[in-house]
């Protein structure tokens, strides 16, 4: 059987590392950073700098807003404070949320008279076992100013203490599953995805499958979070969506692992890969409709939604991010553990060439491509 648990990004700082490929994360979410888009040597340093901007300033304000420093009992003698970045990576990314966190945090203590020497702060890293915590730790900022620790486990399961957290980060992370739903592997299932390897263009069955395991792990997740969460604690999420009254399959972005899958086919066609193994491989991951988690944070109760938006994109920024030789490396950074992991890594080069060519051919990442998806930032606050 296919192992199509999901798998870390890419580690080391190689060519397709994560390290290096994760800026399409941090453009999308931003609007200023594209009018440096064409100085291209600077421009991951802009990126990283502009970070996830517009999440991270929407975090900075409900910090100011609702971070209680009373209820935290934060006064002038030590107090500890604890963050953590679920689905964190190798980084850059994860650094710039945990400090934008620690350093408002910082603020709003100031300004109740709290010195900001008076708290220190942990910051725990979390992301599966296999994630390459080495290059992680090896790049953790010099002056950084919180305690830095890596959990590694899954976060739809516990992963901390009782009420031992302040504040949960999780940043492009959730749309991963813990596995890919039974039925879709099943041949006896009218949800058996034959010939495909995701759930847009497929029947109904195969969505539902996808939605339900959705579902059971985000139920896991929100169990975990509001045991580990202390009351009034915050916790912020984004996650890519379809826009609103978009189906997935109308989403470009969404659907492209579709055409991995029309890839691995064609190589399945002339004897690269087995056709087999085609068949019995899915990917583990589903991009939830606003409602569908607007569901399940009521329906576990514990938290309440401080805010819900879908971040909007600038018409430039979605110019430059539908140009195909720019967006295939981030796919590979993303996707590439998982596919080696159940085909090998020598077919790997040859994928992506053959996707590249297949996107230039039959694909159009325009303006509305990028309409189509939404990154939803959602704000949670602990009962
Ligand atoms: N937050 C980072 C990385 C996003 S990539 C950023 O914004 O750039 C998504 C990460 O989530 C990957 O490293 C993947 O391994 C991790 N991930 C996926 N499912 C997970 C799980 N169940 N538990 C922990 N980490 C998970």
């Amino acid at each position: 059987m296919a192992d199509t648990s999901a798998k870390p990004m890419n580690g080391g700082d190689g060519l397709h590392s994560y390290t290096h490929n994760s800026t399409y994360q941090v453009y999308i979410s931003t609007w200023i950073q594209f009018f440096f888009f064409f100085f291209w040597t600077d421009f991951v340093t802009f990126n990283l700098r502009w970070g996830v901007n517009l999440a991270n300033s929407m975090i900075s304000e409900a910090i100011a807003e609702l971070f209680d420093v009373n209820q935290f009992k934060i006064t002038s003698s030590n107090h500890s404070f604890s963050v953590a970045d679920l689905g964190c990576s190798v980084g850059p990314n994860t650094f710039i949320a945990v400090s934008n966190i620690v350093e408002s945090i910082k603020l709003k203590c100031q300004s109740h008279g709290v010195p900001s020497e008076a708290i220190e702060f942990q910051a725990f890293f979390n992301d599966h076992n296999s994630n390459d915590f080495n290059t992680l730790f090896k790049s953790l900022p010099h002056d950084r100013q919180y305690f830095a620790a890596g959990v590694p486990g899954s976060f739809h399961g516990r992963l901390f203490p009782d009420a031992s957290l302040h504040f949960i980060n999780s940043f492009y992370a959730l749309q991963w599953l813990s596995e890919v739903p039974k039925e879709v592997v099943d041949k006896q299932s009218p949800a058996w995805n034959k010939g495909r390897i995701y759930y847009t263009n497929a029947p109904t069955q195969v969505m539902e499958a996808y939605s339900a395991q959705y579902g059971t792990d985000m139920k896991s997740f929100f169990n975990a979070r509001a045991q580990e969460l202390v009351c009034g604690g915050l916790m912020a999420l984004l996650i890519p969506c379809p826009a609103v009254g978009i189906l997935p399959s109308h989403s470009p972005i969404i659907a492209l692992a579709d055409l991995i899958g029309a890839t691995l086919l064609d190589m399945a066609k002339i004897g690269l890969v087995s056709e087999d193994k085609v068949d019995s491989f899915n990917f583990p991951k589903y991009n939830p409709t606003q409602q569908e988690l607007e569901e399940l944070i009521e329906e576990n109760g514990c938290f309440r939604i401080v805010k819900m938006e879908a971040l909007v994109r600038d018409p430039k920024m979605k110019e430059a991010a539908s140009d195909i030789k720019m967006f295939v490396p981030h796919i590979r950074a993303a996707w590439e553990g998982l596919i080696k992991d159940n085909f090998g890594s020598e077919i790997i080069d040859e994928l992506f060439h053959r996707f590249t060519n297949k996107l230039l051919e039959t694909f159009t990442l325009d303006h509305t491509s990028f309409e189509k998806i939404a990154e939803l930032f959602v704000l949670l606050q602990r009962n």
